[in-house]
């Protein structure tokens, strides 16, 4: 079942990115770094208690710019050639080395965002009518400080703030160090188990004993630990209660949502509608999967199960490029011109190999090209994920070009927009090119089973229960393993009703996830989803103009709130109407999965 990949040493240099656009040498590198010591030297000397006029504050945001300029490459090339290979010691010597200059740098560059932040609002306005570059920055240090502590109270939080991000650390400490999973049994034959493997195979093992027995084995070690988790957890919440009080917030929720410049409307939005009227849309497809399985009854534990787990279509490296420029081509030259640089330039790594980081990302470093991680297993899958994640490359890539440093990023409640926009484009392209029913059920099965089941269902689920606690900790509550065992139980049970059965060890879901870690994080990848959603609906229909708004989009990056780049896009997300439609869309799209499997397998569902 688990191949053994080979060393990073043996994979084709065509299958790894190309690290050598950051620096050529690791002379180059080390240069790099004497010079942005030198630089933040200089500039701390120049600037520290020295921002007293406009000019010099826009000297000082142009220094600071400049910093970043340097100091960004250098830690791209650090962190990514580690996540290649993190059994490489080279690359684990250079982290932990640059790890070490960085907090340092980090201290010294410290005083630039302190005393910025408390300079009079008068000062920052004349800064702003000298500088139409850094007005967008500048306005955001007037939105924030209301809710700025006396400058003592900052430094002594930033001095306390590893302390403060304890929680985090304990999290992954407690889950990746502690705990162990033993083997597990059926039949007399041991299967190894780990977050890993349940994660990303067992739980959609098509064998129903396996994946059951592995579901029990891996809830069983989870509840061994529900204790430590929960106080950890509890720990987390009362200091993000204590410093949403502290900073004057009413409430952790506007806290919490004050950075994603998301009012609550558009926050409770989204987890009230998706509870009540996805739901009957998803028991629809959870009774498909038990008809098609011949499942006794429908469980918590076989939701991930693959609806046609015996046809994956193969696809090499590539092969995948004609796809994905055919899919993509509709966005144009200047993003096909990317996409193509991406192969012919190697920015992404898709070697398999021993060490290597799972998953896939986007790290598109300021002022150079974005970098893909991918492990590329050869399945058509792989297609929508190297999909997704140019989506956000084509988005920094774009944003890169028009913004400067401080406003290239928007708010996490827009960041999963345009990668999932070129899932949509993948799956329309390929539905549009194939009358063959099997591979059309495999696609819109890819897109409910993964794009809308992790964005719509799994966080969303997480986002319902995370509120729940967050209403818990306003009212000056806490928690512990039990109270959050109930509310997530609450929240499956209300969504899931009586048409799946939420065995026991679901409850303690909520020990999976470090989003909880990140704040009002889990409900945004339903946010980003509805836009693309209704974006890709509108590039079907109306072509080039809705391709033209959502390059604008991209464009403006950080520039403005989610509300007013969807806007720009044709999507009025104050209202329910893009939620509503995107909700009735995947209906469709269940119902499209009943009647293929009907056609394929000759009866009636
Ligand atoms: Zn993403």
């Amino acid at each position: 079942m688990v191949k053994s990949l080979p060393p990073r040493s043996a994979v084709a240099v065509e299958e790894t990115w190309n690290l050598e656009d950051l620096f050529k040498t690791e002379d180059a590198y080390n240069e790099a770094i004497k010079d942005v010591q030198a630089t933040v030297a200089a500039f701390a000397e120049r600037f520290k208690g020295n921002m007293t006029d406009d000019s010099s504050v826009i000297e000082a945001i142009d220094g600071y710019a400049a910093i970043m300029g340097k100091l960004v490459p250098i830690g791209a090339y650090t962190n990514l050639a580690l996540s290649v290979d993190q059994t490489n010691d080279e690359a684990q010597m250079r982290a932990s080395k640059f790890g070490s200059i960085a907090s340092k740098l980090g201290s010294q560059l410290a005083f630039f965002s302190s005393e910025i932040s408390e300079l009079p609002i008068e000062l920052l306005e004349k800064a702003m009518e000298q500088s139409a570059e850094y007005k967008n920055y500048l306005e955001e240090l007037i939105r924030q400080k209301p809710y700025k502590l006396h400058p003592e109270v900052e430094r002594t939080l930033a001095a306390l703030s590893s302390v403060l991000n304890a929680p985090y650390g304990l999290y992954d400490t407690t889950k990746l160090v502690d705990m162990k999973f033993d083997d597990f049994e059926v039949h007399g034959e041991k299967f190894p188990l780990s977050y890993i493997s349940f994660e990303g195979g067992w739980e959609q093992e098509p064998d129903t004993e396996k994946r059951r027995a592995a579901y029990d084995a891996f809830h069983a070690k989870l509840k061994e630990y529900q204790h430590t988790q929960a106080k950890t957890y509890d720990m987390q919440l009362q200091k993000e209660k204590t410093i949403s009080d502290l900073r004057g917030y009413d409430t952790v929720f506007d806290s919490l949502l004050f950075n994603q410049e998301v009012d609550r409307s558009m926050y409770d939005r989204q987890i009230d509608l998706i509870m009540n009227e996805l739901a009957p849309h998803m028991r629809k497809y959870a009774k498909l999967l038990q008809k098609v399985h011949r499942l006794d009854e429908m469980t918590f534990s076989d939701l991930k199960v693959p609806l046609d787990p015996n046809y994956e279509p193969k696809i090499t490296i590539e092969e995948s490029k004609k796809y994905i420029k055919e899919s993509l081509a509709i966005m144009g030259d200047d993003y096909m011109d990317m996409v193509n640089r991406s192969y012919d330039e190697r920015w992404t790594d898709f070697a398999q190999n021993v060490g290597k980081s799972t998953g896939a990302f986007c790290s598109s470093p300021y002022g150079t090209h974005p970098y893909i991680l991918i492990s590329w297993t050869g399945s058509m899958e792989d297609v929508f994920v190297l999909a997704h994640e140019l989506g956000h490359a084509g988005h920094f890539y774009n944003a890169h070009q028009h913004q400067n440093y401080f406003n290239s990023r928007p708010s996490t409640y827009f960041i999963e927009a345009p990668s999932t926009m070129n899932e949509m484009l993948v799956a329309n392209h390929l539905l549009s090119n194939s009358d063959d029913p099997k591979f059309k059920r495999w696609v819109i099965s890819s897109i409910v089973a993964r794009t809308y089941y992790h964005n719509f269902v799994t966080h969303l689920l997480e986002a319902a229960y995370q509120r729940k606690v967050y209403e818990r900790i306003d009212a000056g509550g806490s928690v512990n393993a039990n109270v959050l065992n109930n509310l997530k139980r609450g929240v499956l049970e209300e969504f899931w009703g009586d048409d799946v059965k939420i065995n026991e060890g679901a409850e303690l879901t909520w020990m999976r996830q470090p989003h909880y870690y990140m704040g009002l994080y889990p409900y945004t990848y339903s946010a980003g989803l509805t836009i693309s959603t209704q974006v890709s609906k509108r590039i079907l229909s109306e072509g080039q103009p809705a391709v033209e708004d959502w390059l604008k989009v991209l464009q403006a990056g950080g520039t403005k709130p989610p509300a007013e780049l969807s806007k720009m896009a044709g999507v009025d997300i104050t209202t329910e109407q893009p939620l509503k439609d995107t909700i009735a869309y995947i209906g469709d799209l269940i119902d499209q999965l009943v009647e293929l499997t009907e056609e394929i397998e000759g009866v009636t569902i």
